[in-house]
């Protein structure tokens, strides 16, 4: 009998599509949520040099001391929380799972949301059980409520903002559902650097919270670097399923160098924050386009002929995230994710010649 992957690896596996990521060579990038600058040239010497002195025949620091101290330094954060960091957030999420992974155990998120909850989830068997969210994208908190005394989720993920609804949630409202859930929570906080306000304050009020969050949407997307702040009992739980050198010295050395030059990021942030309701604005006026509010670097936007649109944008080498096979709730919808005062400029162009064709 010959071996094939198909008479060793598990059914549930075979059966599934990976996560595709397209080629995006020559486009205008607004379909992954990236700040769209670069770090600025002023700074980039000075991290070639940083890198250049790095040991590469050496393994990396496996606890990233350092870059946890600066880190801890720079979101103030007390002595009673610590931080763990992961290969990207999704490796938090993918550690989060395996460690809670079990006959019948749940994980909940709000949907439509982040994708990698479900793919983590069904990478350990678990039940994925996602709570739509309001026709608006707000969070039904009654609805969520329900589910989770049904449920029992041991996992809840809340996004605030939401990927890709850019909608946000109440610290009250959140508070609730925290209370109410007999597992751990997780609030993803990928997008906090763009948002009115963060949660990060409510670890002091709640014992099954963490917070996650992430380099990738400030300008560290290439770093692959996220993590997870919280008390030290559940993270050292996690950190017994992390593998020994999950963070790569570059990124080490990168990241503490990025929070060195905290300044030269927010001012990038708070840049992409004014394009962002520029480029709504501007997209309202667009009498066929729904455009949804956000606190995030990105935003829905629902269209009548939105495949049409999609596949116009991609012939003028504008990318933008398909939304509509998404979830019922995105039915016509793109995401766009901000780019440069420049970028948003060709695509309202593109926008406003499709509408004229
Ligand atoms: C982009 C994103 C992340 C970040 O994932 P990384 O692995 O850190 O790049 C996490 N959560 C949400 C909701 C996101 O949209």
């Amino acid at each position: 009998m010959s071996i094939t992957p198909a008479s060793v690896i598990r059914a549930d596996v075979i059966a599934q599509k990976a996560y595709q990521v397209h080629d995006s060579t020559g486009c205008i990038k607004m379909d992954a949520n990236e700040n769209p600058h670069p770090l600025p040239e002023s700074l980039r010497q000075a991290l070639a040099e940083k890198l250049a002195a790095v040991e590469l025949n050496r393994y990396p620091d496996g606890a990233a001391s350092q870059l946890k101290a600066r880190l801890k330094q720079h979101l103030g954060l007390s002595d009673q929380y610590d931080i763990l960091f992961g290969n990207g957030s999704d490796e938090c999420i993918a550690l989060l799972i395996q460690a809670i992974a079990g006959d019948g155990v749940k994980v909940m998120a709000l949907e439509p949301t982040f994708v990698v909850y479900g793919i983590a989830a069904r990478a350990q068997r678990l039940d994925y059980i996602g709570v739509e969210l309001n026709a608006d994208f707000s969070v039904n908190v009654e609805r969520t409520l329900a589910a989770i005394q049904e449920h029992q989720p041991k996992l809840l993920f809340i996004t605030p903002p939401n990927n890709p609804t850019g909608n946000i949630i109440s610290a009250e409202d959140v508070s609730r559902l925290i209370r109410a859930t007999p597992g751990l929570v997780v609030i993803d906080e990928a997008y906090e650097a763009f948002a009115s306000h963060r949660l990060l304050h409510l670890l002091d009020e709640h014992q099954n919270l963490l917070i996650m969050r992430t380099f990738s949407k400030i300008g560290g997307a290439g770093l692959r670097l996220g993590y997870l702040v919280g008390r030290p009992e559940w993270l050292v739980e996690l950190d017994k399923l992390r593998m020994p050198y999950n963070i790569n010295t570059l990124t080490q050395v990168a990241a503490e160098f990025m929070l060195d030059h905290y300044d030269a990021i927010q001012a990038q942030v708070d840049e992409v924050v004014t394009a962002r309701d520029n480029l709504i604005d501007k997209l309202r006026q667009f009498k066929e386009l729904t455009v949804y509010p956000s606190q995030a670097n990105m935003f829905v936007v629902r269209c009548p002929r939105v495949q049409a649109l999609h596949a116009y944008l991609r012939e003028r080498k504008i990318l933008v995230r398909q939304a509509y096979n998404w979830h019922p709730l995105l039915e016509n919808c793109i995401r766009i994710s901000t780019g440069t005062d420049a970028e948003n400029a060709v695509l309202l162009a593109a926008i406003s010649d499709f509408f004229a064709s």
